[in-house]
């Protein structure tokens, strides 16, 4: 396999300049770091929100929402059944239960219907996910979270960037329920190795996360440097974004097109604008989407199994709607292509997809294998 797949983390210039400004400053060693300040001002710009908090990771600002939402041992938190598993093992790890809604097919992320359905006397928070370029459908999710008085906790980890449809005007994903969580991990459109962000414009949370978290250390720090490198990343996420859009469009048409038997999921009409993290297919079998990651992994290609889902944890873990068909059927079947494949130039992009109508054909089934 000749084609090599475009660096992520990025190799740019810039960022090295800005860890080295880091270190000649002798920022990278100071508690009040200028680089710390000045990201946080500038995410707080991004996504339109009073308070930003930095923190260790996005797995970290999930446990710290469910903290400020007070999550307490015997509560409960509605969570999509498919979703980052480190949500539900947050939500474990505080003593409470994780509820389970199915998946809604249009957006990929939970199914409003069933959070009605869910509720009880114990339900103290939601958390919601915007997943492989989608948004959730945050007004409908916030109006119910806001009728039964329950926290709102976005999952933006996959997604900074991305814009949702509300209103006239289209509104930053991360700023859309009561607190916003992002992710600085290796692999994410923002990376700093390791890292996170919660966001919110609630003064009664945000003093609650001061009080989390500041004793009088920082308990949950993210460090000078990481924040350094992170800067000249949001110089470019809207342009990064943009190229992963136009592509994320013609692998859609390229796929319904070429690769048949690969189907995609649909697209959610509340996206105004997309952060392609991952791009989802849905192979038509489990045996296949096998095959699929296996010989992708034989030729080194950035494609993965989605998340496992969680609709066969053990009653004794969670409480579950009887209907996580959508649950079930993406977490057998779906795989992602990460977003290095949506940053390759003009030059390699055909020979791209020419390789994966080889991967397409290759790990079809026997039966309805497609003619050459
Ligand atoms: C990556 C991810 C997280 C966790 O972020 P880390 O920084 O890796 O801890 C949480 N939720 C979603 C949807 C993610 O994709």
């Amino acid at each position: 396999m000749s084609l090599t797949f475009p660096e992520w983390p990025p190799p740019w210039h810039e960022i090295r300049l800005a860890a080295e400004a880091c270190v000649k400053s002798g920022d990278w060693g100071s508690y009040d770091s200028r680089s710390l300040e000045l990201l946080k001002g500038r995410l707080s710009e991004l996504f339109q929100v009073d308070h930003v908090r930095l923190c260790p990771s996005g797995t970290a600002g999930i446990e710290l929402a469910l903290r400020i939402a007070k999550v307490s041992p015997g509560d409960e938190v509605i969570v999509c059944g498919y979703d980052y598993p480190g949500n539900f093992r947050s939500i474990e790890l505080l003593g409470a239960t994780p509820v389970l809604v199915d998946l809604a097919h249009e957006s990929l992320s939970l199914n409003v219907n069933q959070l009605t359905e869910m509720a009880s006397a114990k339900t103290r928070a939601v958390i919601a996910s915007h997943l492989y370029g989608n948004v959730a459908e945050m007004a409908p999710i916030g109006h119910v979270c806001r009728e039964n008085d329950w926290v709102l906790i976005e999952d933006a980890c996959q997604a900074p960037g991305a814009q949702a449809v509300q209103g006239q005007t289209p509104s930053p994903v991360g700023r859309l329920g009561d607190i916003g969580v992002l992710s600085f991990g290796g692999s994410k459109p923002l990376t700093a190795g390791n890292g996170g962000a919660l966001l919110t414009c609630d003064p009664k949370l945000k003093a609650r996360l001061d009080g989390l978290c500041d004793r009088p250390s920082n308990a949950f720090p993210l460090s000078p440097l990481q924040a350094a490198v992170l800067v000249p990343q949001l110089d470019r996420l809207h342009e990064l974004n943009e190229q992963r859009n136009q592509r994320a469009g013609a692998l859609r048409s390229f796929t319904q097109q070429h690769l048949t038997q690969w189907e995609l999921p649909s697209f959610s009409a509340a996206t105004a604008v997309s952060c392609h993290y991952k791009f989802a297919f849905l192979a038509p079998s489990s045996e296949q989407r096998q095959r699929i990651v296996h010989t992708a992994s034989t030729w080194q290609w950035p494609i993965g199994e989605g998340f496992r889902s969680m609709h066969r944890a053990s009653p004794n873990r969670c409480r579950k709607h009887s209907d996580l068909s959508g649950c079930e059927a993406y977490g057998e079947r779906l795989f992602v292509l990460d977003h290095r494949a949506l940053l390759f130039a003009d030059n390699d992009w055909p020979q791209f997809l020419e390789w994966l109508k080889r991967l397409h054909d290759e790990t079809a089934s026997t039966t309805e294998r497609t003619p050459r």
